[in-house]
Order: C-alpha cells, then structure tokens, then sequence
C-alpha cells in the first residue's frame, strides 16, 4: 500500500501513521520528496482496510500496489530518483551522465590515461572491472583488489568516482574502500543473497539487466536491494539474448521508457554489451540519450583493440571524445544537458 501524505503534514502526523501501518503489520518505507512524503507499506496487505488510513490527520490518498514491486514502482517516488555521490555527482537528474572505462583494468598506465581521457571529455565516473565474469575459465579474469586500488588511486587523481563489478558477497567489504558505485552484471541480477546484501550498503548500486530478464524481472531485483534500505539503485539497458546474431546482443532500446514508466529509478545505456560492436557503439549510445537515458556506460581503453577482455565493442580514446560531443548535441535537444 502507498499513503501520499498532504503536502503540510506535520512530522507528529507522519509518525502516527507510520505506527498505524506498523501496528497493521507491514514494512514501512519512507521517502520524502520535494513537497510530499510517501510512505510504502510493503507485506501482507490485502485483509488491511485502507480507509482507515484515510482517515488519519495529514494523510492526502491511500492506494493498494498492485504491482509486484512496491518500492521500485513509480508511485514510490512520482517525481523519480536522483541518486547522489559523495562528491555532489548525480544521476537521474537533468544532467546526462558518464560512464566510462575499460572491461578490465588491465595495468597502471592503461587505467590512468583512461581516467585523464574520461575527465577531460567532462565524463564524471570511471569503470573497470576487477573481478570479471567470463564466459571461459580460461579467460583473464581481472586484477582482484590491487586492480580495483589502481583504478581508485587514477579516479582519485581527476576527481572521478569509481564504478566496478561486485560477482559474491565475499568481496563487498574488500571493495568497500575503491568503490563508489558497485555493478552487478547481467549474469548475476538474479544473485538475490547478492542483492539483498547489497540492500544492507549504503552506496549506490548499479543493477544490469540480465542476458535473458524481462524488465519485470530487473524491477523485481531492485526491489531485493531496495527492500533492505537501500534505495539508491541505478538500472541499465546492456541488451538481451534474442534470435538475432549481427549483434552480441539486441539493445533494448524501448526498455528505457518502459522503465521511465513503471518505475522512478534512474536508467542507464550500456551500447557497448548491447551490441558488442564498437562501430555500432556511437548510434546506439545517441539513439539512448535520445530516449531518456539518465547515463551512458560505455567500454573505451587506449589500445582498443588489444584490451585483455571485450576488445571487439570497445572504443579508442578519441572515438569516445567524438562520441561525448555527439552525445552532448542530443541531450540539448532533449531537454537534458551533459
Ligand atoms: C561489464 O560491464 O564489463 C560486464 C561484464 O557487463 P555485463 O554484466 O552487462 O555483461
Ligand atoms: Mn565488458
């Protein structure tokens, strides 16, 4: 159930509800937006009689959810989410954000003219994977922790914010000290011991949707997140499985504004997995922020086609600045700046 509260409501009111759905035994989750507190009632609802909240002084309306996810879904939060970094950097606001950076760290020199590229194309987030999920056991596997320091140590020096994927559990708290952002790859956005303790960071969680998920599933698994407090949660479009092979995968572009409807998290655009084509990567990565992408996440290293891992979809240095002014140029038109 969702209680919209006047937009005058006293704190004192605010409390006397929230005990009332307590007492009727439900989870509250509470957000408080710019004019309006919502607050969630998530858990056995239906023999709970609404009118009674109604009822109660400060309250604005009462609705039963009827969609399976209570804290992903628009009602939530009607005005949407911005999630905040430490350092003032948002995401989901007007501004259209940028993430870049190789599929893997690879070394000290590849990760640092990365970060200083990602910088001065006005780019605000730095990526790289560390522990790196691929499809052969053979493969490089990433750098571990002294990978993910070197990347945090290159953020740091131009001011950017680190964003690398989490695969277990065991390697939230080592991540902890280099991480500003975790990513849970396609592969493990149904990990649902994963996201639940991801519920339990306080740190924004970008959340991919899996090879062959439905968008009710992604806003499913935000919800494990959500539902244990943690509310800052960004999704990303990185493409599905389909029966189309001139692409790695078949970017969804339409899942942008199918989640802008059902759902206030911000979106992000990951052309890069979406086609697994680095000549395809600039069309799709516009086509996105054309259709309200929050951010574009996007693979680019030095010597492109060399890169230790996703060589084929990844982007030169000077194709991603191109790409930035390209990008820059759509978002204007959209009403979004970059
Ligand atoms: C990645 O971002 O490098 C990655 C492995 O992405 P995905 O989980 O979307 O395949
Ligand atoms: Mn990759």
């Amino acid at each position: 159930m969702i209680v919209a509260m006047q937009e005058r409501a006293t704190e004192d009111q605010i409390d006397a509800v929230i005990d009332a759905m307590v007492e009727s035994g439900v989870n509250v989750h509470r957000t408080t937006g710019a004019t309006q507190t919502i607050l969630a009632g998530v858990g056995p609802t239906a023999g709970v009689e609404l009118r009674r909240f109604e009822l109660l002084s400060g309250v604005l309306s009462v609705h039963r959810i009827t969609s399976p996810y209570k804290l992903a879904g628009r009602a939530f939060r009607p005005e949407g989410t911005v999630v905040e970094f430490a350092n003032g950097a948002k995401i989901g606001g007007e501004q259209v954000g940028i993430i870049a950076g190789p599929c893997a760290i690879e070394n000290r020199e590849q990760i640092f003219a990365t970060a200083a590229c990602v910088k001065a194309a006005g780019g605000g987030f730095l990526r790289g994977g560390a522990f790196k999920p691929r499809s052969s056991p053979y493969a490089f596997q990433g750098l571990g922790i002294p990978g993910l320091q070197l990347m945090h140590e290159a953020a740091e020096a131009n001011g950017l914010l680190t964003v690398s994927e989490v695969m277990e559990i065991s390697q939230i708290e080592a991540m902890l000290p280099y991480t500003d952002c975790f990513q849970v790859g396609a592969r493990n956005m149904q990990n649902f011991n994963l996201l639940r303790e991801l519920g339990q960071v306080r740190k924004p969680v970008l959340l991919k949707r899996g090879i062959a998920a439905t968008i009710e599933e992604l806003l499913l698994s935000s919800e494990y997140i959500m539902s244990g407090g943690n509310y800052d949660v960004i999704l990303c479009e990185r493409g599905i499985r389909t029966y189309e092979t001139s692409t790695r995968n078949t970017m969804d572009i339409a899942a942008i504004p199918v989640v802008k409807k059902l759902s206030h998290l911000p979106i992000v655009a990951d052309p890069s997995h979406g086609t697994g084509r680095r000549d395809m990567v600039p069309a799709m990565a516009k086509a996105a922020v054309a259709a309200g992408a929050d951010a574009i996440l996007v693979e680019i290293h030095p010597n492109a086609d060399k890169a230790a891992s996703d060589a084929a979809q990844t982007l030169y240095l000077d194709q991603f600045e191109k790409l930035v002014g390209e990008l820059r140029v759509i978002a204007a038109a959209v009403g979004r700046s970059l």
